[in-house]
Protein backbone atom coordinates (compact mmCIF):
# COMPACT_ATOMS: atom_id res chain seq x y z
CA UNK A 1 0.00 0.00 0.00
CA UNK A 2 2.74 2.48 0.84
CA UNK A 3 4.53 1.66 -2.80
CA UNK A 4 3.89 5.21 -4.01
CA UNK A 5 3.59 6.75 -0.58
CA UNK A 6 5.89 10.01 -0.73
CA UNK A 7 5.91 10.14 2.75
CA UNK A 8 8.78 9.11 4.83
CA UNK A 9 10.17 9.48 8.42
CA UNK A 10 11.94 12.32 7.98
CA UNK A 11 8.78 14.13 5.48
CA UNK A 12 6.23 12.60 7.91
CA UNK A 13 2.22 13.11 6.58
CA UNK A 14 1.37 15.84 8.30
CA UNK A 15 -2.18 16.89 9.16
CA UNK A 16 -4.12 19.36 10.61
CA UNK A 17 -7.03 18.34 12.34
CA UNK A 18 -9.74 21.27 13.22
CA UNK A 19 -11.88 20.67 16.38
CA UNK A 20 -10.40 18.67 19.88
CA UNK A 21 -13.96 17.11 19.98
CA UNK A 22 -14.41 13.12 19.84
CA UNK A 23 -14.44 13.10 16.12
CA UNK A 24 -11.33 15.05 16.00
CA UNK A 25 -9.53 13.01 18.70
CA UNK A 26 -10.74 9.74 16.62
CA UNK A 27 -9.15 11.09 13.55
CA UNK A 28 -5.80 11.33 15.24
CA UNK A 29 -5.81 8.33 17.03
CA UNK A 30 -6.36 6.47 13.69
CA UNK A 31 -3.55 8.52 11.66
CA UNK A 32 -1.22 7.52 14.40
CA UNK A 33 -2.66 3.90 14.74
CA UNK A 34 -1.40 2.84 11.76
CA UNK A 35 2.63 2.56 10.90
CA UNK A 36 2.90 2.24 7.18
CA UNK A 37 2.44 6.15 6.50
CA UNK A 38 4.17 7.99 8.86
CA UNK A 39 1.97 10.51 10.21
CA UNK A 40 2.26 13.67 12.43
CA UNK A 41 -0.73 15.46 13.44
CA UNK A 42 -1.84 18.82 14.62
CA UNK A 43 -5.24 19.05 16.72
CA UNK A 44 -6.55 22.75 16.72
CA UNK A 45 -9.12 24.41 19.08
CA UNK A 46 -10.72 27.65 19.13
CA UNK A 47 -11.23 26.65 22.80
CA UNK A 48 -7.73 26.29 25.04
CA UNK A 49 -9.56 23.19 26.10
CA UNK A 50 -9.88 19.85 24.61
CA UNK A 51 -12.47 17.38 24.16
CA UNK A 52 -15.39 19.92 22.13
CA UNK A 53 -19.01 17.92 23.77
CA UNK A 54 -17.45 15.63 25.86
CA UNK A 55 -16.84 18.64 28.34
CA UNK A 56 -19.62 20.82 26.80
CA UNK A 57 -22.12 18.66 25.71
CA UNK A 58 -22.22 15.85 27.88
CA UNK A 59 -24.44 16.14 30.99
CA UNK A 60 -22.28 17.11 33.78
CA UNK A 61 -24.28 14.05 35.72
CA UNK A 62 -22.96 12.19 33.16
CA UNK A 63 -19.27 11.51 35.02
CA UNK A 64 -18.62 7.86 33.51
CA UNK A 65 -19.31 9.33 29.56
CA UNK A 66 -16.96 11.57 30.48
CA UNK A 67 -14.20 9.03 31.22
CA UNK A 68 -13.64 8.81 27.16
CA UNK A 69 -10.93 11.02 27.91
CA UNK A 70 -8.53 9.02 29.54
CA UNK A 71 -8.35 7.49 25.95
CA UNK A 72 -8.44 10.76 24.70
CA UNK A 73 -5.33 11.81 26.82
CA UNK A 74 -3.09 8.90 25.53
CA UNK A 75 -3.82 10.24 21.92
CA UNK A 76 -3.02 13.86 22.82
CA UNK A 77 0.16 12.56 24.91
CA UNK A 78 1.26 10.90 21.76
CA UNK A 79 4.66 12.39 20.40
CA UNK A 80 3.44 12.77 16.79
CA UNK A 81 -0.02 14.82 17.73
CA UNK A 82 0.15 18.19 19.23
CA UNK A 83 -2.98 20.19 20.77
CA UNK A 84 -3.16 23.72 19.63
CA UNK A 85 -5.81 25.25 21.89
CA UNK A 86 -7.26 28.56 21.79
CA UNK A 87 -7.15 28.84 17.38
CA UNK A 88 -9.54 29.41 15.41
CA UNK A 89 -9.92 28.87 12.19
CA UNK A 90 -11.27 32.24 10.29
CA UNK A 91 -9.75 34.52 12.96
CA UNK A 92 -5.98 33.31 13.97
CA UNK A 93 -5.55 31.25 10.96
CA UNK A 94 -6.57 31.23 7.05
CA UNK A 95 -7.81 27.62 5.30
CA UNK A 96 -4.68 29.10 2.79
CA UNK A 97 -2.66 28.89 5.60
CA UNK A 98 -3.54 25.61 6.53
CA UNK A 99 -3.55 24.65 2.92
CA UNK A 100 0.06 25.84 2.38
CA UNK A 101 1.71 23.79 5.88
CA UNK A 102 -0.39 20.80 5.93
CA UNK A 103 -0.25 17.89 3.22
CA UNK A 104 -4.10 17.21 4.44
CA UNK A 105 -6.58 18.80 6.36
CA UNK A 106 -9.58 17.10 8.55
CA UNK A 107 -12.61 19.45 10.05
CA UNK A 108 -13.82 17.98 12.70
CA UNK A 109 -15.56 20.60 14.37
CA UNK A 110 -18.94 19.39 15.25
CA UNK A 111 -23.12 21.08 14.74
CA UNK A 112 -22.67 23.95 16.93
CA UNK A 113 -25.73 25.58 16.40
CA UNK A 114 -29.30 24.56 16.63
CA UNK A 115 -32.66 23.78 14.70
CA UNK A 116 -35.23 25.97 15.58
CA UNK A 117 -39.03 25.54 15.27
CA UNK A 118 -40.54 28.29 13.12
CA UNK A 119 -43.26 29.06 15.17
CA UNK A 120 -44.44 32.54 16.40
CA UNK A 121 -43.00 33.75 19.69
CA UNK A 122 -39.93 31.77 19.32
CA UNK A 123 -37.79 34.71 19.75
CA UNK A 124 -39.01 35.75 23.15
CA UNK A 125 -37.06 36.19 26.22
CA UNK A 126 -37.28 32.65 27.81
CA UNK A 127 -37.14 31.12 25.08
CA UNK A 128 -33.79 29.37 24.08
CA UNK A 129 -32.06 26.50 22.21
CA UNK A 130 -31.64 23.42 24.24
CA UNK A 131 -27.64 23.70 22.89
CA UNK A 132 -27.68 27.06 24.64
CA UNK A 133 -28.88 25.88 27.94
CA UNK A 134 -26.48 23.15 27.60
CA UNK A 135 -23.69 25.14 27.41
CA UNK A 136 -24.67 27.44 30.09
CA UNK A 137 -25.04 24.84 32.71
CA UNK A 138 -21.96 23.20 31.44
CA UNK A 139 -20.00 26.43 31.84
CA UNK A 140 -19.00 26.69 28.44
CA UNK A 141 -17.05 30.03 27.73
CA UNK A 142 -19.76 31.40 25.21
CA UNK A 143 -22.35 31.34 27.41
CA UNK A 144 -21.00 31.10 30.79
CA UNK A 145 -22.41 35.07 30.96
CA UNK A 146 -25.74 34.17 30.35
CA UNK A 147 -28.14 35.52 32.43
CA UNK A 148 -30.67 32.88 33.35
CA UNK A 149 -33.06 33.36 36.05
CA UNK A 150 -34.63 30.22 36.94
CA UNK A 151 -36.06 31.80 40.25
CA UNK A 152 -39.30 32.80 38.53
CA UNK A 153 -39.73 29.66 36.21
CA UNK A 154 -42.52 26.84 37.51
CA UNK A 155 -43.36 25.76 34.35
CA UNK A 156 -40.59 24.44 31.33
CA UNK A 157 -41.46 23.35 28.03
CA UNK A 158 -38.49 20.70 26.23
CA UNK A 159 -39.86 20.55 22.82
CA UNK A 160 -38.27 17.42 21.26
CA UNK A 161 -37.76 13.67 22.43
CA UNK A 162 -34.10 12.91 21.95
CA UNK A 163 -31.15 12.27 24.14
CA UNK A 164 -30.39 15.94 24.58
CA UNK A 165 -34.33 16.70 25.61
CA UNK A 166 -33.87 13.87 28.22
CA UNK A 167 -30.65 15.42 29.70
CA UNK A 168 -31.86 19.34 29.90
CA UNK A 169 -35.26 17.87 31.64
CA UNK A 170 -33.36 15.72 34.13
CA UNK A 171 -31.28 18.72 35.36
CA UNK A 172 -34.15 20.69 35.73
CA UNK A 173 -35.58 18.25 37.99
CA UNK A 174 -32.70 16.92 39.85
CA UNK A 175 -32.15 18.45 43.01
CA UNK A 176 -29.03 20.69 43.74
CA UNK A 177 -27.61 18.19 45.87
CA UNK A 178 -28.46 15.90 43.68
CA UNK A 179 -26.33 17.65 41.24
CA UNK A 180 -23.48 18.57 43.58
CA UNK A 181 -21.28 15.41 42.78
CA UNK A 182 -21.64 16.09 38.94
CA UNK A 183 -19.01 18.57 37.90
CA UNK A 184 -21.86 21.12 36.62
CA UNK A 185 -20.27 24.92 36.12
CA UNK A 186 -20.98 26.43 39.77
CA UNK A 187 -23.25 29.30 38.59
CA UNK A 188 -25.39 27.02 37.34
CA UNK A 189 -25.73 24.72 40.59
CA UNK A 190 -26.63 28.41 42.29
CA UNK A 191 -29.06 28.99 39.96
CA UNK A 192 -30.93 25.57 39.86
CA UNK A 193 -30.80 25.63 44.05
CA UNK A 194 -32.60 28.63 43.62
CA UNK A 195 -34.77 27.05 40.92
CA UNK A 196 -38.69 27.77 41.05
CA UNK A 197 -39.28 24.68 38.87
CA UNK A 198 -41.93 22.58 39.25
CA UNK A 199 -43.39 21.37 35.91
CA UNK A 200 -41.65 20.22 33.02
CA UNK A 201 -43.30 18.88 30.20
CA UNK A 202 -41.10 16.88 27.56
CA UNK A 203 -42.99 16.70 24.32
CA UNK A 204 -42.87 14.67 21.21
CA UNK A 205 -44.65 15.36 18.18
CA UNK A 206 -45.05 11.66 17.43
CA UNK A 207 -45.88 9.08 19.56
CA UNK A 208 -43.85 6.85 22.12
CA UNK A 209 -42.56 4.55 19.73
CA UNK A 210 -41.16 7.06 17.24
CA UNK A 211 -39.17 9.06 20.12
CA UNK A 212 -35.76 9.29 19.58
CA UNK A 213 -34.20 8.89 23.49
CA UNK A 214 -32.62 5.46 24.70
CA UNK A 215 -33.66 3.32 27.47
CA UNK A 216 -31.25 3.83 30.19
CA UNK A 217 -31.55 7.59 29.75
CA UNK A 218 -35.43 7.43 29.90
CA UNK A 219 -35.10 4.75 33.04
CA UNK A 220 -32.98 7.79 34.86
CA UNK A 221 -36.46 9.49 34.99
CA UNK A 222 -37.61 7.10 37.78
CA UNK A 223 -35.35 7.59 39.96
CA UNK A 224 -35.11 11.07 40.94
CA UNK A 225 -35.34 12.57 44.13
CA UNK A 226 -37.87 15.04 43.85
CA UNK A 227 -39.98 14.82 40.74
CA UNK A 228 -42.82 12.34 39.86
CA UNK A 229 -43.18 11.36 36.13
CA UNK A 230 -46.49 11.56 34.67
CA UNK A 231 -48.28 10.22 31.72
CA UNK A 232 -51.35 10.36 29.65
CA UNK A 233 -52.34 7.05 29.19
CA UNK A 234 -53.88 7.87 26.11
CA UNK A 235 -50.80 9.70 24.89
CA UNK A 236 -48.31 6.34 25.04
CA UNK A 237 -50.93 3.99 23.71
CA UNK A 238 -49.63 2.02 20.80
CA UNK A 239 -51.80 0.22 18.50
CA UNK A 240 -51.44 -3.72 18.67
CA UNK A 241 -50.58 -3.72 14.92
CA UNK A 242 -48.03 -1.25 15.62
CA UNK A 243 -46.83 -2.78 18.55
CA UNK A 244 -46.47 -6.17 16.55
CA UNK A 245 -44.68 -4.08 13.45
CA UNK A 246 -41.84 -2.80 16.24
CA UNK A 247 -37.88 -4.82 15.76
CA UNK A 248 -36.32 -2.02 17.55
CA UNK A 249 -35.16 -3.64 20.90
CA UNK A 250 -34.74 -0.11 22.50
CA UNK A 251 -38.13 0.96 21.39
CA UNK A 252 -40.07 -1.95 22.91
CA UNK A 253 -38.14 -1.40 26.39
CA UNK A 254 -38.47 2.43 26.05
CA UNK A 255 -42.76 1.56 25.79
CA UNK A 256 -42.18 -0.97 29.03
CA UNK A 257 -39.86 2.01 30.82
CA UNK A 258 -42.95 4.36 29.93
CA UNK A 259 -45.70 1.58 30.99
CA UNK A 260 -43.72 1.33 34.25
CA UNK A 261 -43.71 4.85 35.31
CA UNK A 262 -47.64 5.41 34.60
CA UNK A 263 -47.61 2.08 37.21
CA UNK A 264 -45.91 4.70 39.84
CA UNK A 265 -46.92 5.69 42.56
CA UNK A 266 -46.81 9.69 42.84
CA UNK A 267 -44.67 10.65 46.14
CA UNK A 268 -44.87 13.76 48.15
CA UNK A 269 -42.28 15.91 46.04
CA UNK A 270 -42.24 19.44 44.78
CA UNK A 271 -41.34 18.41 41.13
CA UNK A 272 -43.13 16.91 37.84
CA UNK A 273 -41.92 15.48 34.52
CA UNK A 274 -44.39 15.33 32.21
CA UNK A 275 -43.46 13.02 29.35
CA UNK A 276 -46.46 14.37 26.04
CA UNK A 277 -46.82 12.67 23.15
CA UNK A 278 -48.89 13.97 19.70
CA UNK A 279 -48.44 17.40 20.54
CA UNK A 280 -46.60 20.11 18.46
CA UNK A 281 -45.74 23.38 19.58
CA UNK A 282 -48.12 26.31 17.56
CA UNK A 283 -47.10 29.32 19.27
CA UNK A 284 -45.12 31.06 21.89
CA UNK A 285 -47.45 33.08 24.18
CA UNK A 286 -45.73 36.03 26.02
CA UNK A 287 -46.40 38.76 28.75
CA UNK A 288 -46.56 42.76 28.45
CA UNK A 289 -42.52 42.38 29.20
CA UNK A 290 -41.64 40.43 25.93
CA UNK A 291 -41.55 37.00 28.15
CA UNK A 292 -42.48 33.66 27.65
CA UNK A 293 -45.73 32.95 29.60
CA UNK A 294 -47.02 29.63 28.11
CA UNK A 295 -46.95 27.32 24.65
CA UNK A 296 -49.90 26.58 22.55
CA UNK A 297 -49.64 23.27 21.65
CA UNK A 298 -51.80 21.36 18.96
CA UNK A 299 -52.85 17.57 19.35
CA UNK A 300 -51.72 15.01 16.29
CA UNK A 301 -52.12 12.04 15.18
CA UNK A 302 -49.95 9.42 13.43
CA UNK A 303 -50.35 9.32 10.03
CA UNK A 304 -50.15 5.65 8.31
CA UNK A 305 -46.38 6.48 7.27
CA UNK A 306 -45.27 7.32 10.83
CA UNK A 307 -45.68 11.32 10.65
CA UNK A 308 -47.50 13.52 13.01
CA UNK A 309 -50.45 15.23 11.74
CA UNK A 310 -52.55 17.86 13.56
CA UNK A 311 -56.12 17.33 14.99
CA UNK A 312 -57.25 20.92 15.19
CA UNK A 313 -57.30 20.40 19.00
CA UNK A 314 -55.40 23.16 21.05
CA UNK A 315 -54.00 23.06 24.35
CA UNK A 316 -52.14 26.03 26.07
CA UNK A 317 -49.61 25.69 28.74
CA UNK A 318 -48.04 27.90 31.40
CA UNK A 319 -44.83 28.01 31.52
CA UNK A 320 -42.16 30.82 31.63
CA UNK A 321 -39.08 28.91 29.93
CA UNK A 322 -39.37 26.68 26.53
CA UNK A 323 -36.18 24.99 25.18
CA UNK A 324 -36.22 23.84 21.94
CA UNK A 325 -34.23 20.18 21.81
CA UNK A 326 -35.14 19.70 17.65
CA UNK A 327 -31.75 18.76 16.78
CA UNK A 328 -28.19 20.59 16.51
CA UNK A 329 -26.97 22.47 13.39
CA UNK A 330 -23.53 22.38 11.58
CA UNK A 331 -21.80 25.86 10.97
CA UNK A 332 -20.16 26.65 7.19
CA UNK A 333 -16.32 27.45 8.02
CA UNK A 334 -14.74 29.72 5.46
CA UNK A 335 -14.25 28.78 2.23
CA UNK A 336 -14.92 24.76 3.13
CA UNK A 337 -18.25 23.91 0.39
CA UNK A 338 -21.20 23.05 2.83
CA UNK A 339 -24.81 21.94 2.41
CA UNK A 340 -27.00 24.41 4.03
CA UNK A 341 -29.80 22.14 4.43
CA UNK A 342 -27.83 19.29 5.74
CA UNK A 343 -25.97 21.86 7.74
CA UNK A 344 -23.01 19.32 7.04
CA UNK A 345 -19.37 20.11 4.68
CA UNK A 346 -20.43 19.02 1.55
CA UNK A 347 -18.53 15.64 1.49
CA UNK A 348 -18.01 12.33 -0.03
CA UNK A 349 -17.55 9.13 2.41
CA UNK A 350 -15.53 11.69 4.39
CA UNK A 351 -13.33 13.31 1.00
CA UNK A 352 -14.46 17.39 0.73
CA UNK A 353 -16.01 17.67 -2.65
CA UNK A 354 -13.75 19.61 -4.60
CA UNK A 355 -11.39 20.11 -1.76
CA UNK A 356 -7.85 20.47 -1.76
CA UNK A 357 -6.67 17.84 0.45
CA UNK A 358 -9.58 18.47 2.26
CA UNK A 359 -11.62 15.55 4.40
CA UNK A 360 -14.23 15.89 7.30
CA UNK A 361 -15.47 13.91 10.18
CA UNK A 362 -17.82 13.35 13.01
CA UNK A 363 -21.11 15.32 13.14
CA UNK A 364 -20.35 17.95 10.55
CA UNK A 365 -19.72 15.44 8.02
CA UNK A 366 -22.35 13.09 8.67
CA UNK A 367 -25.02 15.24 10.71
CA UNK A 368 -26.21 15.06 14.36
CA UNK A 369 -26.87 11.68 15.24
CA UNK A 370 -25.47 8.76 17.08
CA UNK A 371 -23.30 8.71 20.58
CA UNK A 372 -19.98 9.38 21.04
CA UNK A 373 -18.31 5.84 20.10
CA UNK A 374 -20.41 6.28 16.68
CA UNK A 375 -17.63 9.29 15.60
CA UNK A 376 -15.30 6.37 16.19
CA UNK A 377 -15.86 4.48 12.66
CA UNK A 378 -16.74 7.69 11.43
CA UNK A 379 -13.31 9.23 12.20
CA UNK A 380 -11.78 5.69 11.10
CA UNK A 381 -13.57 5.73 7.66
CA UNK A 382 -12.17 9.31 6.90
CA UNK A 383 -8.93 8.44 7.85
CA UNK A 384 -8.94 5.70 5.57
CA UNK A 385 -9.61 7.34 2.59
CA UNK A 386 -7.25 9.95 3.57
CA UNK A 387 -4.17 7.29 4.26
CA UNK A 388 -5.42 5.84 0.39
CA UNK A 389 -4.66 8.93 -1.28
CA UNK A 390 -1.34 9.88 0.39
CA UNK A 391 -0.20 5.75 -0.49
CA UNK A 392 -1.53 6.32 -3.80
CA UNK A 393 0.40 9.67 -4.69
CA UNK A 394 -2.90 11.68 -5.34
CA UNK A 395 -1.35 13.91 -1.89
CA UNK A 396 1.34 15.13 -3.12
CA UNK A 397 3.54 16.39 -0.07
CA UNK A 398 2.96 20.53 0.43
CA UNK A 399 6.05 22.66 -0.32
CA UNK A 400 5.43 24.50 3.07
CA UNK A 401 8.83 23.19 5.74
CA UNK A 402 8.59 22.25 9.35
CA UNK A 403 10.51 25.12 10.15
CA UNK A 404 8.07 27.21 8.02
CA UNK A 405 4.85 26.08 9.77
CA UNK A 406 6.66 26.15 13.30
CA UNK A 407 7.28 29.89 12.88
CA UNK A 408 3.81 30.32 11.83
CA UNK A 409 2.76 28.65 14.92
CA UNK A 410 5.01 30.72 17.05
CA UNK A 411 2.67 33.76 15.94
CA UNK A 412 -0.49 31.84 17.02
CA UNK A 413 -2.06 32.68 20.70
CA UNK A 414 -1.23 28.36 21.69
CA UNK A 415 -2.31 27.01 24.60
CA UNK A 416 -0.82 23.33 24.67
CA UNK A 417 -1.85 19.99 26.11
CA UNK A 418 0.90 20.41 29.12
CA UNK A 419 -1.09 24.35 29.67
CA UNK A 420 -4.50 22.41 29.76
CA UNK A 421 -2.90 19.90 31.89
CA UNK A 422 -2.57 22.72 34.43
CA UNK A 423 -6.16 24.07 33.89
CA UNK A 424 -7.16 20.40 34.39
CA UNK A 425 -5.50 19.66 37.55
CA UNK A 426 -6.56 23.06 38.83
CA UNK A 427 -10.04 22.38 38.14
CA UNK A 428 -9.85 19.07 40.17
CA UNK A 429 -8.36 20.36 42.93
CA UNK A 430 -10.53 23.03 43.86
CA UNK A 431 -13.95 20.94 42.70
CA UNK A 432 -11.95 18.08 45.72
CA UNK A 433 -11.89 20.93 48.29
CA UNK A 434 -15.72 21.08 47.65
CA UNK A 435 -16.79 17.10 47.49
CA UNK A 436 -17.12 17.99 43.86
CA UNK A 437 -15.05 16.35 40.82
CA UNK A 438 -14.30 19.48 39.34
CA UNK A 439 -14.83 22.75 39.62
CA UNK A 440 -14.83 24.00 35.52
CA UNK A 441 -13.10 27.54 34.88
CA UNK A 442 -15.55 29.37 32.66
CA UNK A 443 -14.16 32.69 31.81
CA UNK A 444 -11.93 32.39 29.14
CA UNK A 445 -9.25 35.04 30.46
CA UNK A 446 -9.05 32.92 33.50
CA UNK A 447 -8.38 29.26 31.63
CA UNK A 448 -5.67 30.96 29.90
CA UNK A 449 -3.77 32.33 33.01
CA UNK A 450 -3.37 28.90 34.36
CA UNK A 451 -0.27 27.49 32.27
CA UNK A 452 2.60 25.30 32.65
CA UNK A 453 5.78 27.29 33.97
P1 LIG B 1 -32.36 13.73 18.12
O1 LIG B 1 -32.05 12.44 18.78
O2 LIG B 1 -32.29 13.78 16.64
O3 LIG B 1 -33.83 14.19 18.61
C1 LIG B 1 -34.45 15.32 18.08
C2 LIG B 1 -35.91 15.36 18.52
O4 LIG B 1 -36.48 16.57 18.06
C3 LIG B 1 -36.76 14.22 17.94
O5 LIG B 1 -37.64 13.77 18.92
C4 LIG B 1 -37.52 14.94 16.80
O6 LIG B 1 -38.78 14.38 16.51
C5 LIG B 1 -37.73 16.27 17.44
N1 LIG B 1 -38.08 17.32 16.47
C6 LIG B 1 -37.40 17.70 15.37
N2 LIG B 1 -38.02 18.75 14.77
C7 LIG B 1 -39.14 19.00 15.49
C8 LIG B 1 -40.18 19.94 15.39
N3 LIG B 1 -40.19 20.83 14.42
N4 LIG B 1 -41.17 19.92 16.31
C9 LIG B 1 -41.15 19.03 17.33
N5 LIG B 1 -40.18 18.11 17.49
C10 LIG B 1 -39.18 18.09 16.57
O7 LIG B 1 -31.38 14.92 18.60
P2 LIG B 1 -30.72 15.29 20.00
O8 LIG B 1 -31.58 14.95 21.15
O9 LIG B 1 -30.26 16.68 19.82
O10 LIG B 1 -29.44 14.34 20.07
C11 LIG B 1 -28.38 14.41 19.11
C12 LIG B 1 -27.54 13.13 19.19
O11 LIG B 1 -26.78 13.12 20.39
C13 LIG B 1 -28.39 11.88 19.21
O12 LIG B 1 -27.77 10.88 18.45
C14 LIG B 1 -28.40 11.50 20.67
O13 LIG B 1 -28.63 10.12 20.94
C15 LIG B 1 -26.99 11.92 21.09
N6 LIG B 1 -26.95 12.12 22.55
C16 LIG B 1 -26.68 11.04 23.31
C17 LIG B 1 -26.69 11.16 24.68
C18 LIG B 1 -26.41 9.95 25.54
O14 LIG B 1 -26.00 8.94 25.01
N7 LIG B 1 -26.63 10.01 26.82
C19 LIG B 1 -26.97 12.39 25.28
C20 LIG B 1 -27.26 13.48 24.47
C21 LIG B 1 -27.24 13.34 23.08
P3 LIG B 1 -39.01 13.53 15.15
O15 LIG B 1 -38.41 12.19 15.40
O16 LIG B 1 -40.49 13.50 15.03
O17 LIG B 1 -38.31 14.29 14.04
Amino acid sequence: MTQDSPFTSERPLRVAVIGSGPSGIYSAESLIKQTEVPTEVDIYDRLPTPYGLVRYGVAPDHLTIKSVTKAFEKTLNDDRVRFLGNVELGRDLSREQLLEHYDAVIYAVGASSDRRLGIPGEDLEGSISATEFVAWYNGHPDAATRNLDLSRVEGVAVIGVGNVALDVSRILAKTADELHTSDIAGHALDMLRGSGVRDVYVMGRRGPAQAKFTTKELREFGELDAANVRLRPEEIQVSEAEEAAITDNVVKKNLEVLRGFGELEARDVPRTVHFRFLVSPTEILGDEQGRVRAIRVEKNRLTESGGAEGTGEFEELPVQLVLRSVGYKGVPLPGVPFDERAGTITNEGGRVTGGAGEYTAGWIKRGPSGVIGTNRKCAADTVNLLLQDASSGALPPRAGSREALDAQLAQLPVYTFEDWQVLDQHEQASGGAAGRPRHKVVHLEEMLTHRRG
